[in-house]
């Protein structure tokens, strides 16, 4: 379909659009697994582009640079939470890059499954030069959703995390925690992951589906970072966890998940959740992966193909983010 993108204010920028990672966030706004999707929407919040143009106030990126936009476009920029640099949490309502109002609270935003979008300079990313752009879409949601709790919960040399699930976010987790210091071990569902798993720094891994998986790992863990996007027990993977252990939650199913309060009075662990990351700390993220040179290992594809990469994440066969080529939708317009 065409959508419109607004004329410029003057602290806009008009961003060319080359790559948009594939979030399994996107698969559950088309399924309405959230129960509140406001249909017609055009998903993508992994936006990596060009600067086309700038409005005539903007000043923070020049034409042509390489710019991210993640999750967010907007939010009041005044309350304590915006103020602290949590604009998810904004207390006016955050607006978020699809599916979601801006300012006006009637006018709905279009992802980045398109060609151009427009949005207000503070909250656009600049993406540090040397990292691949197709590579380093994935990083404005998936990269920001792990480095954040890897940062919350202090991963650090020689940690001991587990990563529950290697999809988009669980492979970004596994890279930066190993880049940070911590010895990695992956909990994925079969052995199919397992070579690659050790390509992106884990030293362990282990196939859940196999009798016996777990007996090894009681008490292994000081923080697993949960990726997992379909229903699941957490009573399994609390009983890895070691004393005062956290296992933080950022898959999002769309079912409820019963817990055994016992296994966690029993060792004073905790169970947290993350939700992606402010945006000063999406750039530190950005400039952190420039540092270190990371970035998602991707498939790209043309649109065409995205109902087929939606299939493929609802199996878990996804190595490790789909990205779509924006070049594909300018080609022929769908
Ligand atoms: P993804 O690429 O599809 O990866 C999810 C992985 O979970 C799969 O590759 C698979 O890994 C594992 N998995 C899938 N179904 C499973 C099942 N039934 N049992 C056990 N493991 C299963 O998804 P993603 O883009 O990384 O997103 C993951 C979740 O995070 C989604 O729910 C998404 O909405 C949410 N999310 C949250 C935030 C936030 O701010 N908190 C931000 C972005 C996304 P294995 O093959 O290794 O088992
Ligand atoms: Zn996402
Ligand atoms: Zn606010």
């Amino acid at each position: 379909m065409t959508i419109e993108r607004r004329d410029l204010r003057p602290k806009d920028v008009e961003v060319e659009i080359l790559y948009c990672g594939i979030c399994h966030s996107d698969v559950h706004k088309v399924n309405n697994d959230w129960e509140n999707t406001h249909f017609p929407i055009v998903p993508g919040h992994e936006i990596v582009g060009k600067v086309a143009s700038r409005g005539s106030r903007s000043s923070r990126y020049q034409d042509g640079d390489l710019v991210g936009v993640g999750c967010m476009v907007d939010s009041c920029r005044s309350c304590p939470q915006c103020r602290a640099g949590h604009e998810m949490f904004c207390e006016k309502g955050v607006t978020f890059s699809f599916d979601s109002f801006e300012r006006d609270g009637k006018t709905l935003t279009y992802g980045g499954y398109s060609t151009r979008v427009v949005v207000d300079e503070r909250y656009v990313l600049g993406v540090p030069k040397g990292l691949d752009p197709s590579r380093a879409a994935p990083l404005l949601c998936a990269g920001i959703t792990t480095y954040s709790p890897l940062r919350q919960w202090n991963c650090t040399l020689g940690a001991q995390v587990a990563v529950l699930g290697l999809g988009g976010l669980g492979h970004m987790a596994v890279k930066l925690a190993a880049s940070m210091g911590a010895e990695v071990t992956v909990l994925s569902t079969s052995r199919g992951k397992e070579a690659d798993a050790a390509r992106m720094g884990a030293r362990h891994f282990v196939a859940t589906s196999e009798p016996g998986a777990f007996d090894a790992l009681e008490g292994a863990f000081d923080l697993i970072v949960d990726t997992v996007s379909a229903p699941h027990s957490l009573d399994r993977h609390t009983t890895l966890l070691r004393e005062f252990g956290t296992i933080v939650l950022v898959g999002l199913p769309a079912e409820a998940t019963p817990l055994d309060v016992g296994l966690l009075v029993h060792g004073n662990k905790r169970v947290a959740g993350s939700n992606i990351g402010g945006i000063a700390e999406t750039q530190e993220m950005l400039d952190y992966c420039g540092k270190h040179g990371i970035v998602a290992d991707v498939e790209v594809i043309p649109a065409s193909r995205i109902n087929e990469a939606y299939a493929r994440m609802q199996r878990g066969d996804v190595r490790y983010r789909f990205v779509v080529d924006a070049s594909s939708l300018r080609a022929s317009p769908a």
